[in-house]
């Protein structure tokens, strides 16, 4: 049987760039992928347009038992490293918003630009692992197309999300069967359901802040059918959503805002008035109120002001798996090495992406994470 140097589990964009590396190194590499083809998910990135990177990655946009696990690889692989990948590659890029980057065409180009690096390395498509063992410092790679030898391993089998795009659970199985902990999984960058709010009021778009246990969000939200998206939520659902205040109004002081209408369209109802600075429908959802604001004392003002900027969620629940951009949670990364990826239980065995316990925030950390930690485990396995 053929023994390869390395063989790695997952052909997403943390294995992906790990199988960068390693051919430059010319090491003898297989990747296996059960789907088939490469980059799934990078090809459905951003709209298609893969936001690739975000030039504020450091460990504060990181969620996990231990953000600061990733100072070591965006710093080994940084942003500006993707950018001169990117740009090495001919790409077309450009900043949507201060610091993060899309592609302007397509994803494709950066996976077109995968293909041209590991040009020689070969790929099995359709592989499904199943089990790994290890003997006398050899692993025995388990597949449904036969069985593969190696010396090192790279587990990329990223999260547990958006699982037609190929999700499963033997990253986390095999991991824990080599000593590692796992931290639980949950549904992160996505909707949020609530009944708080009218399924009419879907489709309305507004900038909002959230607060929620200490955070603050400042972005937009989406109403849908179901409850809440858009940005803001999708980065609120890293955190613990269950309960939340959101203000509708970020920019206005919206008691002083009512006071002074109170003066200067007396005979106009709080709801239209409120309607100059919020979306109608939803002003008339969150103010139900019909007399005329001349009639409200300044402290009843003070009481509608507060439902449109501190309006309380308490039954917030992420929506399920398998519309979540990301898996929050998974491998510890207790038992791992920061500088190399490499288990500290099992020599050889190496972690890459969004397996592990380590998520980014919107905005093309996910993917500078997973290139970041894909890199030095190609530069150590
Ligand atoms: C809709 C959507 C949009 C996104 N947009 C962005 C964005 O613009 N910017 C950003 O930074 N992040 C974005 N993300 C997140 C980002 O795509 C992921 O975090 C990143 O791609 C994870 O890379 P990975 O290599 O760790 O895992 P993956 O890309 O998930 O790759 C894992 C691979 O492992 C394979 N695999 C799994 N189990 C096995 C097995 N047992 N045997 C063989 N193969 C297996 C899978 O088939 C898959 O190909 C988005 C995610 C989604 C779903």
């Amino acid at each position: 049987m053929k023994k390869y140097d390395v063989i790695i589990i997952g052909a997403g964009a943390a294995g992906l760039m790990s199988a960068v590396e390693l051919s430059k190194r010319k090491k003898n590499i297989l990747i296996i992928d059960m789907g088939k083809k490469l980059g799934r998910k990078i090809e459905i990135s951003g709209g298609g347009k893969c936001n690739f990177t975000n030039t504020h990655s450091d460990y504060s946009h990181y969620f996990g038992k231990n953000p600061r696990f990733v100072c070591s690889a965006l710093s080994q692989f940084s942003p500006q490293d993707t950018l001169n990948w990117v740009k090495s590659h001919n790409i077309d890029f450009y900043e949507k918003e201060p610091g993060r980057y899309f592609c302007t065409k397509s994803s494709y180009d950066i996976i077109n630009a995968f293909i041209t690096d590991i040009k020689n390395t070969e790929i099995k498509f359709d592989t499904k692992l199943s089990d790994i063992i290890k003997t006398d410092n050899i692993f025995t790679l388990k597949t449904n197309n036969g069985n593969f030898l190696c010396k090192s391993v790279i587990i990329a089998t990223g999260g547990m999300s958006y699982s037609h795009l190929g999700a499963s659970e033997t990253g986390y199985t095999i991991a824990k069967k080599f000593g590692h902990k796992i931290e639980p999984v949950r549904p992160g960058l996505c909707a949020i359901k609530t009944k708080s709010f009218s399924p009419d009021l879907s489709g309305i778009s507004l900038m909002v802040e959230i607060n929620i246990n200490k955070h603050k969000i400042k972005d937009n939200l989406l109403f849908t059918h179901f409850g809440i998206g858009g940005p803001a939520i999708y980065r609120a659902s890293l955190l613990d959503c269950k309960q939340m205040h959101i203000n509708f109004a970020p920019n206005i002081n919206v008691f002083e805002f009512l006071k002074s209408a109170k003066q200067t369209n007396g005979k106009k109802s709080v709801a239209n008035i409120l309607s100059k600075i919020l979306p109608n429908k939803l002003a008339h959802f969150l103010c139900k109120e019909t007399k005329n604001i001349a009639d409200y004392k300044d402290a009843e003002l003070q009481q509608i002001a507060n439902k449109i900027t501190k309006f309380e969620i308490t039954d917030g629940s992420a929506i399920g798996m398998q519309s979540a951009e990301v898996t929050y949670g998974g491998i510890s990364t207790e038992q791992i090495s920061s500088k190399t990826m490499e288990s500290l239980i099992c020599p050889g065995l190496f972690f890459a992406g969004e397996v592990l316990d380590i998520t980014g925030d919107l905005g093309g950390y996910n993917l500078q994470w997973a290139f970041s930690s894909g890199y030095i485990a190609g530069n150590n396995a």
